[in-house]
Order: C-alpha cells, then structure tokens, then sequence
C-alpha cells in the first residue's frame, strides 16, 4: 500500500474542496485532494442532464476570493448552465494550479483516527493510504444520489439515466418513448428539455413542487461593464445578507396592504424569477397568512400557464408551504404539460405498480418506454459522510454517532472526530445559501483554527458534546419558529426511507450564521477541547 504524510486531506473537487486546497497550499501546509469523479467540479461535473442550471444568479455563484478572477470571467447569462459552470471551474483549478493536489477517480472508502500520533488515516479504493492531521470533507450535501426502491427495476431492458450521473456524451432520446420519475429541481429542468427531443414523455409526480420561471438573459456587454462596476457592493451585500446573496425582501408589511398592493409586489418579485420568488416579504416562510398571498400568487399562475384544469389541479402541490421546499427554478416547465406529447402520471393518485421490461406499469395503467430519467434527488447533506466508514479516536463512528441525525458544532465540527471537518454540511447555511461563498466563509474559519492550533501546541481539536448540542439545540430553535418543519422535504431528511427526521440546514441566515463562528473563534474557541 502506497503511504503519504500531508497536513490537510481534502475529499472532494467541487467549489469547497478546490477553495480549501488553494487555501491550504497558499498557508504552507502540504494538502491532498481526492474525487471520485475524473475531473473537477463536484455537482457541475456529475449533473450535466441537459437544462441543468444555477438558480443562483452567475455573478454570485462564483467565487470572490479573487478579484482579479471576478472580473477575467465573463458570465454570458444571468443563470449559466452546467457546461458553462464546469467551465469556471475548471478555469479556477488551472488558474490556480490545483489539480497538481488532487487524486481524480479515486473514492475515500475508510477514515480512522490514531489518537497516538494526532493523524487522521484516510484509505482510498484504490489501495492509497494517507495520514493528514486535518481532514476537511467537502463531500457534498447534493452528492450522494437517491435511487429509488421500485419493484422490477433490474428488469427494465430500456436505457436508463440518473440526473445526478448523466453521460459525458449526452443520450440521444429523438424518437424514442421517455418517462422521468421526481419533479424536483433537476426534474423541473430537464423535462422541458426531454420533451422537445422525445417522440413522447412521460412524467412519473409522487410531489408537485413550485416552480417560478427564471426569466433568464444573455447579460450583455453593457449590462456585463454595469454590473463590474457595481461588484464590490453587490459582494458586500452578499456577505453582509440572509442568503449570500445581493437580494433583500420587500420593507412593507403584506398584512396592512391592499390587495392590490400586494398583488404588485408579489408581482414585480415573480418578474425578478426563480427562488427569488420566495423572498418577496419578510416573513413569507414563518407567517401562514403571508405566505398564503405568495401560494396563491403562484398556483394562480400555475393555473394560468396550463390548459387542462385537471392537469393542472395535479400540478399544485398542496402540501407543503410556498418555500419550505426548494422553490425550483424553470425555463417553460408548465407549459411543457400542453404538449400533446407529454403525460403527466400522479403518483399520488396512480401509484407504480412495477417497473416491467418494457416501462413502467401503474394501478391505473401501462407506460411503455424507450429511455428511463432517474430525477431522484439525493440522501442530502448526510449521505456522502455517512457513506464512508469514518471511526474517531474512541470508536465512534459516523454513520452511528448520526443516526438519529446529524449533530454538529456550527456546521462543521462533530464531537467524537477530532481534526475532522465538514464544509457546507448540515448545521450550517449550506443548500439555503448561496454555497461558493458558504464555503468560502467556512474554509477561511477553519484556517484561522488550524492555526490558533499550530501557535498554542495543540495537535487535537474537538468540538465539545455539550457546545454541539447547544448548537444542534438552537438550528432546532430557529426552524422551529418557521414553516420549514411542516414540509416533508430533504431539508428534513423526508425523502429518505428511515432517515431521522429533523431540519438539517442552519436557518438563521447566512451573514448571522459567519457572525456566531466569528464569535466562537474570538472567544478562544470555547465550544472546542484543544489538547
Ligand atoms: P460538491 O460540488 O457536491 O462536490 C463534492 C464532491 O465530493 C463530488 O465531486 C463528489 O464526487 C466528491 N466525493 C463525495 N464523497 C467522496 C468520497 N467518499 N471520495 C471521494 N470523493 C467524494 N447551490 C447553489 O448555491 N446555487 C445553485 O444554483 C445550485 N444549483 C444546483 C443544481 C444542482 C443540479 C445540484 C445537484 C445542486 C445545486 N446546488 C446549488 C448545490 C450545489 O451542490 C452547491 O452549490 C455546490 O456545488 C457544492 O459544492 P461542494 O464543493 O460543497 O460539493
């Protein structure tokens, strides 16, 4: 077996995980990265479907780190599509030289901690073993896909493709009978796409979601010079906001407007697209009466948008508040169902039955197929960790220490797994934020520690049980003061069979939630035990 010694191992190539080896190296420190996948990219190199996109406009979906790389990369659309996000990417890692660090198409299967010598042991499934006295998981919280558990699967004799591992060389599906299961975010993007390709789709709805079109644009080069002159305080207030992002809610109180004052706002924040949407008022995911103005809003536009009012009754979702799942984020989704050749099948209503040689067959009927479109989602937040065999100092392991769900201290420190760190996970902002500079903001924070750790001796830091807790106590607190808690979503672990339920994401904000680390660490970093 192949043995390395380094200070930092860094396990993943997507945004965090390049962000923390550049950062790692520009520290001094000695740093290997390892991906799975062959090249960088991380969620930009794995879900390449066709339609995929940022809901999160380009300008700030990218890093900020460098200003010099902010304005030498020209975004050519206000939402840039995968190909166009893999390129940035790709960009950074050769403009920064990182991909000298990293291990491509090679998976951390096992991590153990030899409390002895302080190192974190880090075996790969290629037979490499790497000892690191920090480990920094930037495994993703949308990396771990969910396949769904259908009876007759295997004997599907058609093609079939997951969103979230589509082929480098995109499936040709001209004339062919295509059905795509889950009508989350990345179902919402590719079946307007597949529909104009396919001789007939079928779409397979266990939950109707809320979708507000992005109104995407061509940024062109007058708005491009505008917005670069404009950089500075857009970034400013993306640090300084809610999201990591320059938008901010409507100042007014929805309860004392009239009704035709709201119908404005909620207007002109429908016309601003896509999750922007969801911000209109303040309140709109904690107040029920507010957020029943923006509910309303949109199924009115649902209903507007589709031709067939039963179609349409089966496209509202009902059960869940406008928000408290991912509002998705579409280029002609709705009006894809008056296609004459696209079926919607409700799940809810016509269950799958089994999964036949030939298509899928339902209760109420048969569906034959061609090509099947797995847009499952993901075990999120979680499921990448607890997918590798990661045992601490007194043989706490991770896929344990979780089970009844994650703890953290502030989103990355676990107890029990000293040295060990987890970006853009649960108990952090993470999916509710923008997530290039959430894990900027984290990388930059455990910097700052691992050198406090270098100037005071200390070869162990561990977060405390009891500050984990307090932690875990107040994520708790402040969803639970929200109607988050009251959707089934993968926020809350819900889409999972058997996953403990609970919010996974830190919702007091993004700007708050850098202002609480800043907090720990100028206060000695009490929630820790150093030794
Ligand atoms: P990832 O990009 O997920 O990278 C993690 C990497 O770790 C992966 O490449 C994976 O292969 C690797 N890995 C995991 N486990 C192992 C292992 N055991 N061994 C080796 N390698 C491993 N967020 C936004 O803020 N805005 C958006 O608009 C947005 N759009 C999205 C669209 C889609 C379709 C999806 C799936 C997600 C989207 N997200 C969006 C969330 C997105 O995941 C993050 O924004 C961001 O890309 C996460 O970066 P990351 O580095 O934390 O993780």
């Amino acid at each position: 077996m192949t043995r390395f010694d380094v200070d930092v191992v860094v396990v993943g190539a997507g945004f965090a995980g390049l962000y923390s080896a550049y950062k790692a190296r520009t520290e001094g420190w000695s740093v290997v990265g390892i991906e799975a996948a062959p090249e960088v990219g991380g969620t930009w190199f794995w879900n390449r479907y066709p339609g995929a996109r940022c809901d999160v406009e380009s300008l700030d979906y990218s890093y900020s780190f460098d200003e010099e790389l902010q304005r030498e990369w020209r975004w050519s659309e206000r939402y840039a599509t995968q190909p166009e996000i893999l390129s940035y990417i790709k960009h950074v890692a050769d403009r920064f030289d990182l991909r000298r660090h990293f291990r491509f198409e090679t998976r951390v299967t096992q991590a153990r901690f030899d409390d002895d010598a302080s190192r974190w042991v880090v075996r790969t499934d290629a037979g490499q073993e790497y000892r690191a006295r920090f480990l920094l998981l930037a495994t993703g919280s949308l990396s771990a896909p969910k396949v769904p558990d259908i009876a007759g699967f295997e004997d599907f004799a058609g093609e079939v493709y997951m969103t979230s591992s589509w082929p480098q060389t995109d499936p040709d599906v001209s004339g062919k009978r295509v059905g795509v299961i889950g009508t989350g975010s990345s179902g919402i993007q590719v079946i307007p796409v597949l529909a104009a390709q396919a001789e007939h789709l079928t779409v397979f709805q266990r939950s109707p979601n809320f979708s507000v079109p992005a109104f995407n644009r061509e940024l062109d080069d007058e708005e491009w010079e505008q917005a670069l002159a404009a950089y500075p305080e857009r970034r400013r207030t993306s640090w300084a906001g809610g999201a990591g992002s320059p938008h901010t809610s409507h100042p007014g109180d929805p309860l004392t407007m009239t009704d035709e004052e709201r119908r404005e706002v909620l207007e002109e924040f429908w016309q601003r697209g896509g999750v922007l949407f969801g911000k209109t008022f303040a309140n709109q995911t904690i107040d029920p009466r507010i957020n029943e103005f923006a509910r309303q809003f949109a199924e009115e536009r649902i209903r507007e948008i589709v031709q067939d009012p039963a179609v349409a009754d089966d496209l509202v979702p009902t059960d869940h508040p406008i928000g408290t799942k991912r509002i998705c984020t579409d280029s002609g989704y709705f009006e894809t169902f008056n296609r004459d050749d696209v079926t919607l099948v409700n799940l809810r209503k016509d269950p799958i039955d089994t999964i036949t040689p030939w298509g899928i067959k339902t209760d109420q009927g048969s569906h034959e197929l061609d090509v099947l479109v797995l847009a499952t989602g993901f075990d999120a937040m979680t499921g990448a960790l607890t997918r590798i065999d990661i045992e601490g100092p007194r043989g706490h392991r991770i896929a344990d220490a979780w089970s009844g769900g994650p703890l953290t201290y502030l989103g990355m420190a676990i107890p029990g797994f000293p040295n060990m760190f987890s970006l853009s996970g649960a108990g952090s902002p993470s999916v509710l934020a923008n997530m290039v500079l959430t894990g900027e903001q984290q990388v930059n924070w455990l910097v700052d520690l691992i050198h406090h750790c270098d100037e005071h001796g200390h070869t162990q830091v561990e977060a405390r049980l009891d500050a984990a807790e307090a932690w875990g106590s107040h994520v708790d607190e402040v969803a639970s003061k929200t109607l988050f808690v009251g959707a089934n979503s993968w926020y809350m672990g819900a889409n999972v069979e058997g996953k403990a339920r609970g919010f996974m994401p830190y919702l007091g904000g993004f700007a708050t939630y850098g202002a609480l680390c800043d907090e720990a660490r100028d206060e000695g970093y009490a929630g820790f035990v150093l030794g």
